[in-house]
């Protein structure tokens, strides 16, 4: 089976990492969700590149923290378009700060959004994946999943707990010929990294063996190669994109 014609859904389309993502589903030939949970005009600016690479899409506001929304949001797409095929569970926040000093709140927003929302959008997405025995799931985990990091232990916890939950879900649906793997980006260029100051791009910058900061678009490529029929035989593994800066 190839790709063309599927109905895949991003999470978190409208900006950055996602919404490159969403640009390369729509020209391997999918129809895209773009989901967002408050820039409708940003969403609306991806699914405009969509189409300009020959695809087609629409917009979904959907909070992905919030369990409820996404099992109804879910029905509803699938009622309207017969399926989800594809899920790329992209829809991230950063609430960063040292142990000390963060707040119950700032670790429970980015539990409940990066790792929570995976879980309900899987569990939602694989009902009809099931019944057409195919499906591909592609979590975007990050470097600091790996590696942890002084300030972002909430955001670590989530990202590492993305890799258990993609193992496991690899298990539980192999028999129904749905894969399931992540994407581990090191640092991208995109709104979330953009204020980074001067000294620590520099730093970092020395830490990385390729020397430069990723584009999205070196994302989006190994999502490609993570929902097409080449990687029918991969589930469970993790893709470090990250310019060598974690092996
Ligand atoms: P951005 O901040 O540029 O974009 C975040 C996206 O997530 C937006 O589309 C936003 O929607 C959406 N979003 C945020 N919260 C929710 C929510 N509750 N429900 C639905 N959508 C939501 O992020 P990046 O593109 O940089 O990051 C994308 C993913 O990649 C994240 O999971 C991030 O952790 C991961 N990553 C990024 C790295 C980087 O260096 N940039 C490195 C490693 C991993 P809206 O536009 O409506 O606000």
């Amino acid at each position: 089976m190839t790709i063309q014609g599927k109905i895949a859904l991003v999470t978190g389309g409208s900006r950055g990492i996602g919404r490159a993502i969403c640009a390369r589903l729509g020209s391997m030939g999918c129809f895209v969700w773009v989901n967002y949970v408050s820039r409708s005009d940003a969403a609306e600016e991806t699914i405009e590149m969509v189409r300009q690479v020959g695809g087609q899409g629409q917009a979904v506001q959907l909070d992905v923290a919030d369990f409820n929304q996404v099992q109804d949001g879910f029905k509803d797409i699938v009622a309207e378009s017969g399926s989800i095929d594809i899920l790329v569970n992209n829809a991230g926040i950063t609430r960063d700060g040292l142990v000390a000093r963060m707040k119950e709140g700032d670790w429970d927003a980015v539990l409940d959004t990066n790792l929570k929302g995976a879980f309900s959008c899987a569990k939602a997405a694989v009902k009809p994946m099931m019944k057409k025995r195919w499906g591909r799931i592609v979590n975007i985990s990050s470097i600091i999943g790996f590696s942890g990091n002084g300030g972002q232990v909430n955001y670590a916890a989530a990202k590492s707990g993305m890799i258990g939950l993609t193992k496991s879900l690899a298990r539980e649906f192999a028999s129904r010929k749905i894969t399931v793997n992540c994407v581990a980006p090191g640092y991208i260029v995109t709104e979330m990294t953009q204020d980074l100051d001067e000294a620590v791009r520099e730093k970092m910058l020395s830490e990385i063996p390729l020397a430069a900061l990723g584009e999205v678009d070196d994302v989006a490529a190994a999502v490609e190669y993570l929902v097409s029929d080449r990687a029918g035989y991969v589930t469970g593994q993790t893709i470090h994109v990250n310019g060598g800066m974690y092996m």
